[in-house]
């Protein structure tokens, strides 16, 4: 499956969270770099940072998550400005085009395709013009240092430089990587989630559940509530929701009673319940689901002057993965043979 990066990751990321935190670090940042230069007397970049730090301190005060993408954009230029310089000043082996790179791997979060195409090729010719321009102006004048000065800062700033970037590329792989994962993980959760009853829904069935079955032995039940229209039209809705939620509790600790069958249940739709189980005999799906009915007709719900009964039609048959809907159909028939002969009954036919 082709996955397009910069869509996913917005999808599952919400890149405006996050903005807030990179200024944060970047403020830091320059505030580490500002000391750092001021000990070392390269007062060119002590200035520079000054600057930076004044940007962002302006945007953090400022702050508004509207404005997200205008920040990155003045992030991604501050960054791209500062390196060029610090290069300048300091030369190839200062570290400061591994900064550059960590550039190039965020403007693929937020720029499009070919943006980041032109503006990769633009960094990186960048790069090779400022070490050219850096290293000769280091060795062959004496405009800015001395070779030793130089040679010493480097030793100093390599270092650091390179602990900047292997922090990035952590930060970096967790948010699109650990994040987007865990929100798709969430995600999946939600889709096959019934929002009422917080049962799995028809699509769990479909997708994870029929899936683990080939050929063997088993039980398809479908559960309907018996005059349920009749309850929202004189309780109201709310009531009729409440109707729901009970039974889906009722069927949860059942599931828990019968869990060496592997039951699975859903909310089908509306009032139908699916009930799925490693039940062969119809005297053990019998007892099961009579259970369930019965369980159901005890229910007191406040407010609802009447008892809640449910008609359930099902099947044992061999399950086949092709033809599955065949066994869903016994049991919708199996439904309408309980319903048209006085309801709040369970009606099973083995194949
Ligand atoms: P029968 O005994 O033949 O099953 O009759 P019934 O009234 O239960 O069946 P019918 O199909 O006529 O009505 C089903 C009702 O279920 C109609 C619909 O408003 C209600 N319903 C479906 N989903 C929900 C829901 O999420 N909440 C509530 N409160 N009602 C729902
Ligand atoms: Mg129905
Ligand atoms: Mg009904």
């Amino acid at each position: 499956m082709k996955i397009h990066l910069q869509k996913l990751v917005n999808k599952v990321i919400n890149l405006e969270d996050y903005v807030y935190l990179i200024i944060l670090l970047a403020a830091f940042l320059h505030i580490s770099f500002l000391i750092l230069f001021y000990f070392m007397n390269i007062n060119e970049l002590f200035y520079l940072n000054i600057v930076s730090v004044l940007i962002y301190i302006t945007i953090t005060i400022n702050f508004k998550t509207k404005y997200a993408r205008t920040y990155y954009m003045i992030v991604y230029f501050e960054v791209l400005i500062h390196q060029l310089i610090a290069i300048y000043y300091t030369g190839s082996a200062s570290g400061f085009d591994l900064l550059l790179c960590c550039l190039i791997l965020v403007q693929f979060l937020f720029f499009k395709k070919s943006t980041c195409f032109l503006s990769t090729i633009m960094i990186i010719c960048l790069i090779y013009v400022s070490y050219f321009q850096a290293d000769s102006l280091l060795l062959h004048s004496n405009k800015l240092f001395t070779i030793d000065i130089y040679k010493n800062s480097n030793i100093i700033l390599y270092p650091i430089n390179l602990a900047v970037l292997l922090v990035f590329l952590i930060v970096y792989g967790v948010l699109v990587t650990v994040i987007p994962s865990k929100r798709i993980n969430d995600l999946t959760k939600i889709v096959y989630k019934d929002f009422l009853t917080g049962l799995n829904n028809r699509k769990y069935i479909e997708d994870v559940v029929l899936s683990k079955y080939n050929q063997e032995n088993i039980l398809v039940a479908i559960a309907d509530i018996d005059n349920f229209k009749h309850i929202n039209d004189t309780y109201g809705h709310q009531t009729g929701d409440i109707v729901l939620k009970m039974l889906a509790i009722v069927l949860i600790n059942k599931n828990k009673k019968y869990a060496k069958y592997n039951v699975d249940i859903c909310r089908w739709g509306g009032e139908e319940f699916l009930i799925i189980a490693d039940i062969n005999d119809t005297d053990i799906a019998n007892m099961f689901l009579n259970e369930i009915r019965e369980d159901i007709f005890r229910l007191k719900i406040s407010d609802l002057h009447e008892t809640i009964s449910v008609t359930i039609g099902a099947s044992i048959s061999s399950f086949n993965p092709k033809e599955y809907k065949q066994m869903f159909e016994i049991a919708d028939k199996n439904l309408y043979v309980g319903k048209n002969t006085g309801k709040n009954k369970c009606v099973i036919t083995k194949a």
